[in-house]
């Protein structure tokens, strides 16, 4: 039985055929192809000139692999043994059909290559794309650098004007202007924080803070944001959740207040919810979930995918103002906050927004007593006010600036027009505290805040150094912290927090008599 397996497959894949020197067929089985004997085996395919060379070096046995040859419109592929027979005048050839085997090692080979060419693009494709991410966030970060300092002259001088008297006519203008250069600002920190997170230079920074004053606190602004657009708001803070947590609450205002701001967009009637809850107590982590929930205009079905994509807005609404990218931002920093967002909604009954953060609790659950003494402007009137020296080139920030500390009237200004000058003011002059504006020309802000800390004068070394500046990366404030500076405020000037964080530094100069780190610590 083994014999006649044997036999058909030999007959199917493999034929004998002998040549002489001439290459004339002598013999063929022809149990592939029909090769007629006395023909010349050339005429059945050129292949066989070689077998000429065989014969001339005397090469007693031979293999010719993978031969491909095209026969009656068949394409075969197939291993040539051949052997000098007997006497040296002929030589036998042994044609293997290996057609299958071929055929399939040529597809492996061919799909291993698609697949190494198709790696490559993609690399180069990857390449491609990080070049151009990396283009348009330092793109992004020099226009929104650009844009910030004109507009921090216009916010500031708009505070000071706010405090001149003017009509009322006037003053509804002016808040006109205030609430849209606001809009601008948010919109630069937004595309900037949308370029933070696709580099990866967004992180979560966690702190304890007091979580029950810091919801409290948003619904009470959107209590009276609801009020003006006659709208009901509801809160609900559930009791379970104790005071004082430890996570990211700047990041998760972020989210909130983008909810919020949506919510109240795009709601024209009934009201909305705003709500915190827990659904575990008594633990290390607890979950908190947040939950925005209005009777809005609604997002239909189809598009509820698209919204988290940057600059979508659903057709029509433009109308009601925005970028686009306030969900965007949302969706990247629940993602952040190791939380995923939720989403229901029904086209034009409402939506409903809602994420789940992870939190610490405290372990200490005491307020701490801030001992607040606020500064009495008339005590320190008569040359008793603090001395601050201000590094800034730009004229009209100088301007602004010199009318911000007049209107405030706590402290006394000098203004520097770069570092080297600020230097030399220190030198002859006694200051309490020194504000430095990073881009300066001759000398920058960094290098003269190094120059400062390393000063001989102790009195000098230790000041307390303020960075302000039109620069929001990440890269700038952790520069501004290598070389000493300890706190970093950006432009546009909010004049509220200047004098908070001036006031907080002066008192902890003069209490602890050394410059503090401005980051509070971790828990
Ligand atoms: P925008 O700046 O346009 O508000 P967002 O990224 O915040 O951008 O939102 C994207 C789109 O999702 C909005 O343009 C709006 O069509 C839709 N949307 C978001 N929140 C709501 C909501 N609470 N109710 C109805 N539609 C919403």
């Amino acid at each position: 039985m083994l014999d006649n397996l044997r036999q058909d497959f030999i007959n199917k894949t493999t034929q004998l055929v002998v040549v002489n020197r001439e290459l004339e067929v002598v013999d063929s089985d022809n149990n592939l192809f029909d090769i007629d004997k006395n023909s010349n085996i050339t005429d059945f395919h050129p292949f066989f000139f070689a077998l000429t060379t065989i014969f001339d070096e005397d090469l007693q046995e031979e293999t010719f692999f993978c031969v491909q040859m095209e026969v009656l419109g068949k394409h075969y592929f197939i291993d040539i043994k051949t052997y000098i027979g007997e006497g040296g005048d002929t030589l036998v050839l042994i044609l293997n059909d290996l057609t299958d085997h071929y055929k399939t090692v040529h597809q492996i080979k061919q799909v291993r290559n698609e697949s190494i060419i198709n790696f490559n693009i993609s690399q180069e494709l990857n390449q491609q794309l990080e070049i151009q991410r990396s283009f348009k966030n330092k793109f992004l970060a020099n226009v929104s650098h650009e844009i910030r300092t004109p507009l921090n002259s216009i916010v500031g001088f708009i505070s000071v004007l706010e405090n001149t008297e003017i009509s009322r006519e006037q003053l509804d203008v002016l808040h006109i202007i205030k609430d849209s250069s606001k809009n601008l600002v948010t919109i630069l920190d937004d595309l900037m924080d949308i370029s933070k997170i696709e580099a990866g230079k967004l992180d979560i920074k966690k702190r304890r803070f007091d979580f029950r004053e810091f919801v409290e606190k948003l619904a009470k602004t959107y209590q009276i944001r609801t009020d003006d657009k006659r709208l009901s708001f509801d809160f609900e803070l559930s009791s379970k959740i104790p005071r004082f947590l430890v996570g990211d609450h700047l990041r998760i205002n972020q989210v909130i207040v983008n909810l919020l701001e949506n919510a109240l967009k795009y709601t024209h009637q009934g009201g909305i919810k705003f709500s915190v809850t827990t659904s575990s107590v008594n633990a290390r982590r607890i979950p908190v979930t947040f939950e925005v929930t209005d009777t809005g205009i609604g997002i239909p079905k189809e598009k509820l995918d698209s919204i988290f994509d940057s600059f979508t807005q659903l057709e029509k609404r433009g109308l009601f103002g925005g970028s686009g990218l306030g969900l965007s931002i949302v969706k990247q920093l629940t993602d952040l906050l190791e939380s995923d967002l939720e989403v229901k909604s029904v086209e034009g009954e409402g939506s409903t927004f809602s994420f789940t953060v992870f939190m610490g609790v405290s372990h200490n659950q005491k307020k701490e007593k801030v001992a607040k003494k606020k500064r009495d402007k008339k005590d320190l009137k008569g040359g008793k006010r603090p001395r601050i020296l201000l590094g800034e080139d730009v004229e009209v920030n100088q301007l602004l600036m010199m009318r911000l500390f007049a209107d405030y009237g706590a402290y006394s200004l000098d203004i520097a027009k770069n570092g080297e000058r600020v230097i030399e003011y220190l030198d002859r002059f006694p200051y309490d505290l020194v504000i430095l504006d990073l881009t300066m020309p001759v000398m920058d802000g960094l290098d003269a805040a190094v120059q400062i800390r390393n000063s001989s004068n102790k009195k000098v070394s230790k000041l307390p150094i303020i960075a302000l500046t039109a620069r929001t990366s990440q890269e700038e404030q952790d520069a501004a912290k290598e070389a000493g500076m300890n706190a970093y405020l950006t432009k546009p000037i909010d004049a509220d927090l200047l004098f908070s964080t001036i006031e907080r530094l002066l008192s902890r100069y003069k209490r602890k008599d050394k410059v503090l780190e401005i980051s509070e610590e971790e828990e």
